[in-house]
């Protein structure tokens, strides 16, 4: 019998725990799942929420409920990765040991730290939104609706971040609201990014540079927010540039959770976990891997790759416990579904390496967008059925 430990209950701790569970049966594989948060969230809706185009109730379930019979929940926080002695320190369980560890603890949302009055501009929540939260995403939504005019602003303060497109569909989605609400000249629309531009691969940069040319969406590149001054309606960058806000959505830094931190070799200065992208083994110790958010995988933080991720990594790990060789890798595939309009959607689909669909914006991307990709995540996503 082997014990699997698994940190994280998220998105990518629930599609590798199923997933496997299906592989092997309690005899062969213990799997133990440390989890702090009761709730789990379907985040790639939060978007849609800033548009009413979903109901926050739909994004929400238990997590207690989301695991397959035969796997083990301790809600607890895991404090500490003693990898040289295979064990995880708990807060409240005591230490947990394994044969293979596996961490799905995603990214931390920094608050914080720069830009400097980020954490009181948000807290007074008269211009100032965030959302990559839901209560942020439901926040901005009630805003969004009794505007009139003015400078909207969409702001990334450092890379890397979940869904990196998610700030440039808020910024298309808020223009075309406007402009559908037959108000667009009563604003200005700007997407500040630290990037020198709006979009790193191609064909899908070069076709949202034309859809922000022709819809007079402006941006400002390589901006990195050193300050917010929510009275006066400012961003400040490190360079000294600034632009002007009366409404401001601003995604914050991201980095790995405290425990990477805490524990010797597993990740790295920003508390990512460093592994093979390949292989999803940690370049330091053998019996441990990454999935997910947590990884520094360099390719998107999103759910979709994710659902890559978990088949194969069960590959990798049924390979190690059965000696049966594998050749399964993970490739960097991701799919990120960006809205550019109502009714219109264009998938950002790539790997390490290429492009894998054209840049199209199509009413049947918007279809599985925004009807279809919420109940095949709850379905068929987390229960290892795709
Ligand atoms: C606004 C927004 C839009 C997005 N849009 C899309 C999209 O369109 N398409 C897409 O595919 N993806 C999208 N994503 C990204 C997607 O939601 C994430 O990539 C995915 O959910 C990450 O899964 P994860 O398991 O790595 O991390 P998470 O789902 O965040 O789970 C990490 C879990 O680990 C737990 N944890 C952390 N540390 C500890 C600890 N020390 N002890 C115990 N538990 C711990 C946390 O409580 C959490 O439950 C979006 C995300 C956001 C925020």
């Amino acid at each position: 019998m082997k014990r699997i430990v698994v940190i994280g209950g998220g998105s990518g701790g629930v599609m590798f725990s199923n997933r496997m569970r299906g592989a092997f049966t309690p005899d062969e594989v213990e799997i133990t799942v440390i989890e702090r948060s009761e709730k789990h969230f379907y985040q790639p809706a939060f978007t849609l929420v800033v548009f009413d185009l979903d109901d926050p109730v739909n994004l929400m379930r238990p997590t207690k409920d989301l695991f397959f019979e035969g796997i083990k929940l301790i809600h607890d926080e895991a404090t500490k990765i003693d990898a040289a002695n295979n064990k995880v320190s708990t807060a409240k369980s005591g230490d947990i040991s394994y044969d293979y560890l596996v961490i799905a603890t995603g990214a931390r949302l920094i608050f914080d730290e720069d830009p400097e009055g980020l954490k009181s501009a948000l807290d007074k929540g008269t211009n100032t939104f965030n959302f990559y939260k839901l209560d942020g995403a439901i926040k901005l939504r009630d805003a969004l609706k009794s505007l009139d005019g003015g400078t909207i602003v969409s702001s990334v303060c450092s890379m890397p971040i979940k869904c990196p497109a998610a700030p440039m569909k808020f910024i298309m989605m808020a223009e075309d609201m406007m402009r559908e609400k037959g108000i667009r000249n009563k604003f200005k629309f700007i997407f500040t990014t630290p990037m020198p531009a709006v979009f790193s691969r191609e064909p899908y940069a070069s076709k949202l540079n034309s859809i922000f040319a022709s819809r007079g969406i402006e941006t400002v590149a390589n901006f990195n927010p050193s300050e917010v001054d929510s009275d006066k309606g400012v961003l400040k960058d490190f360079g000294k540039k600034e632009v002007r806000f009366d409404t401001l959505t601003i995604t914050p830094p991201h980095g790995g959770e405290a425990i990477i931190d805490n524990s010797e070799g597993v990740g790295d200065a920003a508390g990512w976990v460093t592994c093979d992208k390949n292989l999803m083994v940690s370049k330091k110790y053998s019996n441990v891997y990454g999935i997910g958010d947590a990884t520094d995988f360099p390719t998107s933080k999103t759910a979709s790759g994710i659902r890559k991720q978990a088949k194969v990594l069960v590959a990798r790990l049924a390979a190690d416990i059965t000696g049966v060789p594998t050749k399964a890798a993970y490739d960097g595939e991701i799919i990120c579904p960006m809205l550019t309009k109502n009714k219109r959607v264009m998938f950002a689909h790539f790997n390490y390496t290429e492009a894998i669909s054209p840049a199209i914006e199509s009413y049947a991307n918007w279809v599985l967008k925004v009807h279809m990709l919420r109940p095949l995540y709850w379905n068929l996503m987390l229960n290892a059925l795709v």
